[in-house]
C-alpha cells in the first residue's frame, strides 16, 4: 500500500543533549497557560472555564467515495503576502480584478490562510501537511507559539489524531510539518501515533545535506526527526509521471520551491482533486504565473513547474485545492489570455460523521 524505505540519512540536529527536548523557558518566564491563570497574588479563585461555541462545520469537496475537509488552523496576517509574494503589488491585484472579494482585500493586499486537507480514501485517513502547530520556537511571529484549536476541528471532521493512518507532506517546510508532533512535557511526540509519514527522497535527501540555519535545525528537531526516530517516516520515490501510493492517491513531483516538492493527486468515482501545496501559494499566481515566492530555491523551476501544473488543468473539472489559498480554497483552472484564472468551487458543510463530535 504504502512503500516503506531504509531508514532515512540524518539531518544534522546541532549537539543537542536531547534532540526533541523543548527549549528551556528563560528565567521569569510564564507559560500561556500560566499567563492567562495570572499569579496566585493576582487572583483568588480560578475562573470557571469559558464555553467554547460549537465549531462551524469544516468545508468540504465531495469527489465520490472521497470527501476532502479543510481543516482550519490560522488566517495568515496581512503582512504575510507582501513578504511570500513580493511582486505581488496592489498594482497586479488591480489589474487581476477577479480575486477581489474572496483573494485579496480592496487594497491589494492578498489573502492567506494556514489550513491542511483531510480524506478518508477506501478505508485510509489520510492527512495532507500538518500546518504550523501548537506551541512550537519559530522565528516568524505568526507562527510562534501558537494555541489553536486545530486538533478539535480535525477530531471534528472524523479524524481523531490515533484514526490517521497516512500523513502526506509536500515538502519539509515549517508550515506544512507542524502538526507532525506535539509538546509532551519537555518533548516532542508524534500527534498521529499510528500514521505512515510519506514524503519524497528527493525533498529529504536535499534536507539532510543543505547547511541548515538556527531556525531550521529547530523544526527539524521539534517537528520531523521525532517521527523519524519512531520509525514513522517512510521516503518514496517519485518519477516525472508521479507515482500511486494508494488506490485514489497520487504524489506528483512539482519541483522548485523545494526539490523534492510534490503535489497530491486525489482521484474519486466522479471528480480528480489536486492539493498544490506550495507549488501555487495563491490564486494571484494563477493570473500571473511568473510571480514566484521568496523562499522558492529554484525560481525558474518554480515557474516551469506552476506553468506545466495548471496547463494540465485548464479546462478540465480537476478541482485544484490551495494549501494556502483562503476561502473559498477551491476551483477549477480556465485559461485566460497568456495566463490562468481560478473559477471558485465552494465546499459545502460537510455531515458529521460516526467519530466526529461536531454540534
Ligand atoms: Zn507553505
Amino acid at each position: 500500500m504504502v512503500p516503506t524505505s531504509p531508514a532515512p540519512q540524518e539531518i544534522p540536529s546541532g549537539r543537542q543533549p536531547s534532540p526533541h527536548r523543548r527549549p528551556a523557558p528563560e528565567p521569569g518566564h510564564r507559560t500561556p497557560e500560566e499567563r492567562e491563570r495570572g499569579s496566585e497574588r493576582e487572583v483568588t479563585a480560578e475562573p470557571a472555564p469559558p464555553v467554547r461555541p460549537p465549531l462551524p462545520p469544516a468545508p468540504a469537496w465531495e469527489l465520490g467515495g472521497i470527501t476532502v475537509h479543510r481543516i482550519d488552523e490560522v488566517a495568515l496576517p496581512p503582512q504575510t503576502g507582501p513578504w511570500l509574494l513580493p511582486s505581488a503589488t496592489p498594482e497586479v491585484v488591480d489589474h487581476t480584478p477577479w480575486l477581489r472579494p474572496d483573494f485579496a482585500d480592496g487594497s491589494g493586499v492578498l489573502r492567506l490562510s494556514s489550513h491542511t486537507f483531510a480524506c478518508t480514501v477506501g478505508d485510509l485517513r489520510v492527512l495532507i501537511d500538518t500546518g504550523i502547530g501548537n506551541g512550537k520556537t519559530r522565528a516568524n511571529p505568526a507562527w510562534h507559539g501558537l494555541r489553536t484549536d486545530y486538533l478539535a476541528r480535525l477530531e471534528a471532521a472524523g479524524f481523531p489524531p490515533d484514526r490517521v493512518d497516512l500523513v502526506l507532506l509536500t515538502h519539509l517546510h515549517t508550515d506544512h510539518v507542524g502538526w507532525n508532533t506535539r509538546a509532551d512535557g519537555d518533548d516532542w511526540r508524534p500527534t498521529f501515533p499510528r500514521a505512515r509519514h510519506v514524503t519524497s527522497r528527493r525533498e529529504w535527501e536535499h534536507w539532510s545535506t543543505a547547511e541548515l540555519d538556527d531556525a531550521r535545525r529547530q523544526m527539524f528537531r521539534d517537528s520531523v526527526h521525532p517521527v523519524r526516530d519512531a520509525g514513522q517516516l517512510d521516503l518514496v520515490d517519485v518519477p516525472a509521471e508521479g507515482t500511486t501510493i494508494a488506490p485514489g492517491i497520487r504524489l506528483l513531483p512539482t519541483p522548485g520551491h523545494t526539490p523534492g516538492h510534490i503535489a497530491v493527486e486525489l482521484r474519486g468515482r466522479t471528480r480528480t482533486a489536486v492539493i498544490t501545496g506550495d507549488c501555487v501559494h495563491h490564486p494571484v499566481q494563477l493570473g500571473h504565473p511568473t510571480l514566484g515566492s521568496c523562499v522558492d530555491t529554484d525560481p525558474a523551476q518554480a515557474v516551469a513547474t506552476r506553468r506545466a501544473l495548471l496547463d494540465s488543468l485548464a479546462g478540465t473539472d480537476t478541482l485544484l485545492l490551495g494549501t494556502h489559498f483562503p476561502p473559498p480554497t477551491a476551483g477549477v483552472v480556465r485559461t485566460q489570455g497568456a495566463a490562468y484564472r481560478l473559477i471558485p468551487a465552494p465546499g459545502h458543510p460537510a455531515p458529521a460523521t460516526a467519530t466526529g463530535t461536531r454540534a
